[in-house]
Formats: C-alpha cells, structure tokens, sequence
C-alpha cells in the first residue's frame, strides 16, 4: 500500500517538475516568438526574426510535445495504480458498501449515519487493494 502511494507521489513529483520546465519553455517560446515580430517590423531585421521564429517554433514544438506525453504517461499511471477499496458495514442493517480508500479510513472506524435505516452504526470493516484479473495463472 505505501509502496504504491510513493510510487504514485514521486511520479506526481516528477510530472510537476516537467511540467515547471515545459512552462518556463513555453513562456520563453512565446517571448522568442513576440521579440521575432519585433525584430521584423520595429528593427526591420530579417534575418534576426528569421533565427527567433525558428527557435521559437522549435522551442514551442518541444514543450508541446512533452506535455503530450506527460500526460499520456499520467493517464496510463493512473489506469495501472492498484485501487485501495474500502468495505463499510452496518452493524444494524447490515448493509454492505464499498468505496474507494479514503484518507484516515481504518478498520473499525465508525462512519456516519447509514443510509438504509439512519442509525449511526456505519463501520468500515475491510480495506483491500483492488487487483486487476491479468489472466496469469499462478504456479505453486
Ligand atoms: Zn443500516
């Protein structure tokens, strides 16, 4: 369970890292871009605007592309993380209700109201991790 919730955080970590970098990259693209128009029209300098539209493209180009990715890769992490479920139980009705992990949820907790007979006898009774049939057979 903590192993997975690292994994997960240091990857957030690293997508907020590179999408800092992407931005930065994106505001100086646009800044190349905006001083290329000037360099044009204001100092009438061709070639100079001719240097600053292609970085600026290029630069623009590439932090497109890595926030594509990054966000592809953020998609396909998310999809592949193992969900933490957690099984809630009325002690007076007896219903049974699951629902995704929560923070602070712990077995034995006592949970609001019940929504079937409104007796405050809500209790989480299981946690598990969620695991995906891959169809692999085990060998013991
Ligand atoms: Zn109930």
């Amino acid at each position: 369970m903590t192993q997975s919730n690292q994994q997960q955080s240091s990857a957030n970590k690293i997508s907020l890292y590179l999408m800092f970098i992407v931005l930065i990259v994106l505001g100086l693209s646009i800044v190349t871009l905006f001083s290329a128009v000037y360099a044009y029209y204001i100092l009438d300098e061709a070639i100079v605007a001719g240097f600053l539209i292609i970085i600026g493209a290029f630069a623009l180009t590439l932090s497109g592309v890595v926030l594509y990715q990054t966000r592809r890769n953020a998609a396909t992490l998310k999809n592949d993380a193992p969900k933490m479920m957690t099984i809630i139980e009325c002690k007076n009705c007896g219903t049974k209700t699951t629902r995704e992990f929560q923070r602070g949820d712990f077995v034995f907790k006592e949970l609001d109201v019940c929504q079937k007979c409104s007796e405050q006898k809500q209790m989480i009774t299981g946690v598990y991790k969620e695991i995906k049939e891959t169809g692999k057979i085990y060998a013991i």
